[in-house]
């Protein structure tokens, strides 16, 4: 799967909107990416699963480990097509465990699976927790990484499609300098939902 062919399944499910957006973070950027609008569609999760694993292929990853929310569908479709075991991360308190009873074995080697690293906090977290416990974390990878190739997790690192989009703070918004208003995505609910 190209760059390309990945941008163009984000797009065509509106996963990939082009404008002037306030992210989450309170950033300003020209792209808004929103994974859960393309991981809707089953068959393409699978599709970027497939595609993640065929990378790994051959280096015996035996579990599959994703910090919740975001990496959840992927990193499962991930572990289904390497025949992995499959858990996940997520924050209590603001730290990053694992809870439900999940272990991980001395020296397993584990594959970490995101949706898209942006400053790769989430997956740094989730490989220092997995480390700790002892398992040989082979490497991460995402769908999307919107750092550039910059983003430092600790082991190496792949992603499906690499941008550049520069996240940056409002007072140095080109695009707020030109005045025009930068939109929330995902904010408002969708017209015709239940109340
Ligand atoms: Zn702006």
């Amino acid at each position: 799967m190209t760059t390309d062919q990945v941008i163009d399944e984000f797009k065509e499910s509106g996963a990939l909107l082009e404008g002037h957006f306030k992210l989450s973070s309170g950033l300003h950027s020209s792209v808004y990416l929103q994974c859960a609008l393309v991981l809707q569609y089953p068959a393409k999760a699978e599709a970027f699963g497939r595609a993640i694993a065929e990378r790994y292929v051959g280096q015996q990853i035996e579990l599959v480990a994703s910090p919740a929310i975001g990496g959840l569908i992927i990193g499962h479709e991930v572990a289904r097509a390497l025949g992995a075991r499959f858990i996940w991360t997520e924050r209590q308190d603001g730290e990053m465990i694992l809870r439900r009873g999940f272990t991980v074995r001395a020296g397993e080697r584990v594959l970490v699976v995101e949706d898209v690293v942006t400053t790769g906090g989430s997956t740094r977290e989730t490989v220092a927790v997995l480390q700790a416990l002892g398992a040989n974390v082979i490497g991460a990878a995402s769908i999307i990484d919107r750092s550039a190739g910059e983003a430092n997790v600790g082991v190496p690192r792949t992603a499906l499609a690499t941008l550049n989009v520069p996240s940056v703070d409002p007072a140095q918004c080109e695009l707020c300098k030109r005045g025009e208003q930068a939109t929330k995505p995902g904010s408002r609910k969708a017209i015709g939902s239940k109340p």
